[in-house]
């Protein structure tokens, strides 16, 4: 069951009002999607479809903003998934052709219903609303300095300090009030903004987090993956490019001013490893078609005789058909997925993640008895899945398990927009390969090299990989100011 939020008609949203300055323990971290139809009329039953295909991008709260004609926002938000949030009744209330929506998972500290986006606020020159994907990493910084300046927040949520920035800017155009505001922003952001009937979509100038640009009838549509242009039969145009700000409205559009170019772009290579759906293209590579590369590599790396390769589903089965397909080893569905439950990551407790494991997957006897298995899986984080697995499929009767998997050692945090536990958590950041073998009770174990995953999709690159490399692309703002407690990623 959902709990909903609150449905506004004809103004923005009144919530708990928290004048006090950040609490570091606050700081959320977000996965999210986004969605934005501009010259549709029935806007918002469009990007609810869209919002649903984007589903795997958080699945904590969902939220949509459409506005009419006369440029009034109507709200629906609430914690939950987007079909439970959203009936028909809320649906029928969203009326007009411009609608922007929001799916959203976010940790302990920062979940909650009053960080649900869209955020819609009314100010000088109407209603405003954003939503997010990604994480600013100067969010702390920007909103203990506009809580000086008097700014009343209403969420932890970094994407609010987006909304006072463009409230209290002086220009006088929205066009150059939102410019301003961009130039503020640091980190990972891609963003679609509303004021009234105009939208806006950026992408952060080294374009982390991906934003997809469509055309269906006379409108535009915008989204995080192009999975959700399809469920419209909206036709892709093209990706938004990083530093890229469009303005669209109705079925008109132009670029703005575009934000100061990078040294070089860093798309975000876990989003191939892991967080995209297989059926989107991002950055100009398939998914699908990445992940079988990552598989096919893996093979080559790491070869094991055996019976049969099986995926961890569903994350791993693009990367498993291409171990299979180079190493030559029949391809087998050794494990089953109980699909009603959600992401077992993507609970926000560690209680709830042990649960999990236990309850998503069962091991088919048939396929494994009495089999040297090669089971694939697309990431190993806290090492959690795999150990129950191995246990599961030892216990199903399975000779030997050889776990593969299909990307390097995570070993940092990410501040960009996927959710990663503190480096302390990661198994990777402090075991090595032989240990986590040990720990895992496999009777081997392989990682695919950095090198050979960014080889596999060098058209697509370069990209960031700090969770694999401790590189970090965009400076950490918050983190050098000690807003995040402890050692890096201590909290992020
Ligand atoms: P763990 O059990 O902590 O090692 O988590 C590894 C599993 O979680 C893998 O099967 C991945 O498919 C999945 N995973 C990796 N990263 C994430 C993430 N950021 N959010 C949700 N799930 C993830």
């Amino acid at each position: 069951m959902s709990r909903r939020l609150d449905v506004v008609s004809g103004t923005s949203p009144s919530g708990p009002r928290d004048a006090s300055p950040p609490s570091l323990d606050d700081k959320p971290r977000e996965e999210c999607g986004v969605m934005a139809v501009s010259g549709i009329e029935g806007a918002a039953e469009l990007a609810f479809l869209g919002l649903y295909a984007l589903q795997h991008r958080g699945q904590e709260a969902a939220g949509m903003v459409a506005f009419d004609d006369e440029a009034n926002a109507r709200v629906h938000k609430g914690l939950g998934l987007v079909a439970d949030v959203f009936d028909s009744e809320a649906l029928s209330r969203l009326t007009g052709s411009t609608a922007l929506g929001h799916v959203r998972y976010s940790t302990a500290g920062g979940g909650g219903a009053r960080n649900a986006q869209p955020i819609v606020v009314r100010y000088a020159e109407g209603e405003l609303a954003v939503a997010h994907n990604g994480n600013l990493t100067n969010a702390h910084d920007l909103r203990t300095w506009l809580v000086k300046e008097g700014a009343i927040f209403q969420g932890t949520n970094d994407s609010e300090v987006v909304v006072h920035l463009v409230a209290r800017s002086r220009h006088e155009s929205v066009d150059l009030q939102i410019d301003d505001a961009l130039t503020h922003l640091e980190g990972a952001f891609s963003m679609v903004l509303a004021v009234g009937e105009t939208l806006y979509a950026v992408r952060d100038r080294r374009g982390f987090r991906p934003l997809v640009l469509g055309r269906k009838d006379k409108g535009y549509v915008v989204a995080s993956e192009t999975c959700a242009l399809d469920i419209l039969g909206a036709e892709y145009v093209r990706d938004i490019e990083p530093g890229e700000v469009l303005k669209i409205r109705g079925s008109r559009m132009r670029r703005l001013r575009p934000l100061p170019p990078a040294e070089k772009h860093s798309p975000c290579i876990f989003e191939l490893v892991y967080f995209a759906r297989p059926d989107s293209r991002l950055w100009g590579v398939s998914v699908d078609r990445a992940r079988r590369a990552f598989g096919r590599r893996l093979a080559e790396e790491h070869p094991v005789p055996a019976d049969c390769v099986i995926a961890v589903p569903d994350s791993a089965n693009s990367a498993a058909l291409g171990y299979a397909e180079a190493s030559g080893i029949p391809y087998e569905l050794g494990l089953l997925r109980n699909h009603y439950i959600g992401r077992t990551f993507i609970k926000p407790s560690q209680a709830d993640r042990d649960f999990g494991a236990r309850i998503k997957y069962n091991p088919v006897r048939e396929v494994l008895d009495g089999k040297r298995v090669v089971v694939v899986d697309d990431s190993l984080v806290r090492g959690t899945t795999s150990r129950s697995l191995v246990k599961f499929m030892k216990e199903a009767g399975a000779a030997e398990v050889h776990l593969r998997i299909a990307s390097p050692p995570v070993k940092s945090p990410c501040f960009y927009g996927i959710d990663m536990p503190s480096r302390e958590e990661l198994i990777g950041s402090s075991l090595s390969v032989d240990e986590i073998a040990a720990e895992l009770g496999v009777d081997s174990l392989g990682y695919l090299s950095l090198e050979g995953m960014e080889t596999a999709v060098e058209e697509a690159g370069p990209f960031c990989n700090a969770c694999f490399s401790g590189e970090y692309p965009a400076p950490l703002v918050d983190v050098e100011k000690g807003f995040v407690p402890g050692n890096v990623g201590a909290h992020c």
